[in-house]
């Protein structure tokens, strides 16, 4: 990992574990708002939910009605309803996705006082202000820890244990063409052995697929439930279902795994703008990014200030994940994925 991303990953560790006040001004006066804000939420449900609830809180007289769709079918519905937005704004999954969609016209920029309280605005704002990062998280493997004991295996330690023949049938991720988590994988391996072998690893990997699933987190519940061996899941996502009581345990590629920043963005064409501005302002203060642990979300925080109730799960190799890469070639890696490894047979 350059110096440089390893510096930014300690950073925001560091500074994001201290409890110290943010720097910056306290929120502001908050303005009188009424109405409704049509939310596109990424996240798990219990967090959308949460999220709702809390907004409601500060802005009494707004009602938050959300929809709850995993990144990439944000996205295609995003582009379905370019010509008649449905969505006010839209709240987390990777950015990848967030920069594809500026690419194709579906963002409002926005140049948010809070902009100031991120931590590192270089990496997790977009240039032009499309965007900005909300969270940051690591992909992690979740194993039942039954099925491991009864086949004498360890956690798979790298990449390439997935490929193991004792795990044929065993392997659970979500679909990259719905899953933002999924994404990060795909272009986590690409990148890790470039493209040749990555698509390579891809088939093998296919071979040991039990399913796909539609959301980036659910395989973390078929592994808990004894469905499937191994997922690939945000490690986030795999403690949250380690709390339930879960045989899950959690291990990490030695040789590194893909990261995200969680995005949000104000939607081109929003009916509801004003109040869209207040929920982005809100979503990068401090006390905001604090909410997630009370709904089962433990992302580290972007902002300045705001205390991350899990700084270890970043305490892993990461790759220097490239988000422009990422984003620039979604669709044509997605369809790619899709006609020659997912239609495949195993
Ligand atoms: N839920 C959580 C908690 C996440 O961290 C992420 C990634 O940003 C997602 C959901 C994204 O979901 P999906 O992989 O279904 O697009």
């Amino acid at each position: 990992m350059p110096k440089s991303l390893f510096a930014v990953l300690v950073v925001i560790v560091l500074i994001a574990s201290t409890s110290e006040p943010a720097p910056t001004q306290a929120p502001r006066q908050r303005p009188e708002l009424s109405g409704t804000l049509n939310l596109l939420c990424t996240p798990q449900i219990v967090w959308c939910e949460g999220m709702k609830a809390e907004f409601q809180k500060v802005y009494p007289r707004v009602t938050v009605e959300f929809v709850r769709l995993s990144s990439g079918e944000a996205l295609t519905r995003l582009r379905n309803e370019k010509a008649n937005p449905q969505f006010d704004i839209w709240w987390g999954g990777p950015i990848d996705s967030f920069i594809a969609a500026k690419a194709e016209g579906l963002l409002e920029a926005y140049n948010s006082p809070n902009l100031a309280n991120l931590i590192d605005p270089r990496l997790m704002k977009d240039p032009d202000n499309a965007w900005a990062g909300i969270y940051v998280g690591s992909l992690g493997f979740a194993s039942n820890k039954n099925f491991l004991e009864k086949h004498q295996l360890k956690p798979p330690a790298s990449w390439d244990d997935l490929l193991n023949p004792a795990f044929k049938g065993q392997l659970v991720i979500a679909h990259p063409s719905s899953s933002g988590t999924a994404y990060t994988a795909l272009i986590t391996v690409l990148q890790l052995k470039g493209e040749e072998k990555g698509w390579d690893y891809w088939k093998q990997f296919h071979a040991n697929v039990w399913q796909y699933t539609k959301s980036g987190a659910a395989p973390a519940q078929h592994v808990g439930q004894g469905e499937a061996a191994v997922g690939v899941v945000f490690s986030h996502d795999i403690v949250a279902q380690m709390e339930q009581g879960l045989p899950i345990v959690l291990s990490f590629a030695q040789e590194g795994m893909g990261w995200e920043i969680g995005g949000m963005a104000i939607l081109k064409g929003a009916q509801h703008s004003n109040l869209a501005q207040a929920w982005f302002d809100w979503a990068l203060e401090p006390a905001t990014q604090e909410l997630g642990p009370k709904y089962t979300a433990y992302q580290a925080p972007t902002v300045q200030g705001a205390k991350a109730s899990r700084p270890e799960l970043l305490g892993v190799t990461l790759i220097d994940y490239n988000f422009e890469y990422a984003g620039k070639n979604k669709k044509a890696f997605i369809d790619k994925f899709t006609n020659e490894i997912a239609a495949t047979r195993r």
